[in-house]
């Protein structure tokens, strides 16, 4: 069989969320579960979090609340950070979405749609991303509040770098934004969780670091990927590996290539970086990253493997993330639909 195997450490992915709950203190940590559960499966994710005593989850846009609602449960509060969208009342209502409102226009529109559906807030606090400006807020603020907000929150930009002064210009404009206001609050993602207490406020939204992540330099890997080796040849001084001959063997080199390419998210630019392991031994990535194969030397080994490990505890999302010039996070939300998907501690 040439078809790879994602293993997805389910215990890890709880005993990490676990540990951001702590580090939130006397917060409550909610989960982010966006973008199938950053590639990992939101079904299977979200049960086993919910399982584990999570009770607020997190997605981007309201159709990913559908699939999240099944897996946690009537009791469990869904969030769409994308607020009210036209055309989401059903969506949002028939699976009990709180839609996180980031603009006057969504206001108006969920106080005509669903004036009687809960909703929350995002503020702008320096990002210009989503949410609502300071004047914007202002002009709304009385009559938000009169309707009690479930969530007041708003989100860091460069919270993966602690001493950035952007994050305790953040921490003061959210303040402004929010004084006196008795609704809960919620700033901090997994970087934010870890700068401390005054980040924390009453509501954090873990993601990267459950996944087994950066900035969350304790985490456990959740991923791990093992790819076939479909074939292995001897290849002469002089000669190429791969698409555009971009790789030239200076001595004879055992060269094998494995079932996966960028179709699988092994990102494109991670031609010639990086490498793949076998047991404790790198076996360099040669050439081009193809569609739906890459080559590898095996010259270090003394067998032809059956398979090799692309992700696991020798290499992390952020290590070849490094390779790729990306960050872990694109690793994990690239993941394909292709690897054989198997659960541990489901
Ligand atoms: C994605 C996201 C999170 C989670 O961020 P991580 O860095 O993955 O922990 C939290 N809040 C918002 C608004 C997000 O978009």
């Amino acid at each position: 069989m040439a078809r790879s195997v994602l293993k997805i450490d389910l215990d890890a992915l709880a005993a990490n969320w676990r540990d951001l709950a702590a580090a939130s203190g006397s917060a409550e940590a909610g989960a982010v579960v966006k973008a199938d559960g950053y590639g990992l499966g939101a079904t299977q994710v979200a049960t086993r979090l919910a399982r584990e005593g999570a009770k607020r989850f997190f997605v981007a846009i309201a159709e990913e609340g559908v699939e999240v609602r099944k897996a946690v449960g009537p009791d469990a509060t869904i969030h769409v950070f994308g607020g009210h969208m036209a055309g989401d009342a059903a969506v949002l209502r028939d699976n009990g979405l709180i839609p996180m409102l980031n603009s006057g226009e969504q206001w108006q529109r969920h106080q005509s749609e669903c004036p009687d559906l809960p909703f929350g807030i995002q503020l702008d606090s320096g990002m210009n991303r989503l949410g609502l400006e300071p004047e914007d807020w202002a002009d709304i603020r009385d009559a938000v509040m009169a309707k009690g907000p479930e969530l007041v929150m708003s989100h860091l930009a460069c919270a993966d770098e602690p001493d950035n002064a952007m994050n305790a210009q953040q921490l003061e404009a959210f303040r402004d934004m929010t004084a006196g206001i008795d609704a809960p609050k919620s700033l901090s993602a997994t970087g934010g969780i870890l700068m401390g207490g005054d980040f924390h406020f009453d509501v954090t939204r873990p993601g990267i670091g459950m996944y087994g992540g950066e900035p969350f330099t304790g985490a456990r890997p959740v991923a791990y990927l093992n790819i076939p080796v479909i074939q292995a040849r001897t290849v002469g001084i002089g000669e190429s590996v791969g698409y555009g001959n971009t790789w030239v063997a200076h001595k004879e080199t055992r060269v094998a290539t494995i079932a996966a390419g960028y179709a699988d998210g092994i990102i494109r630019a991670q031609s010639g970086k990086g490498q793949v392991f076998v047991g404790e031994t790198p076996c360099d990535i040669l050439g081009r990253v193809s569609m739906d194969l890459i080559g590898i030397d095996i010259s270090e080994l003394d067998h032809t493997p059956e398979s090799v490990t692309f992700l696991g505890l020798r290499q992390t999302v952020d290590t070849v993330a490094s390779y790729a010039g990306t960050i872990g996070y694109e690793i994990l939300t690239s993941l394909g639909a292709r690897y054989q998907r198997e659960y541990l501690g489901a």
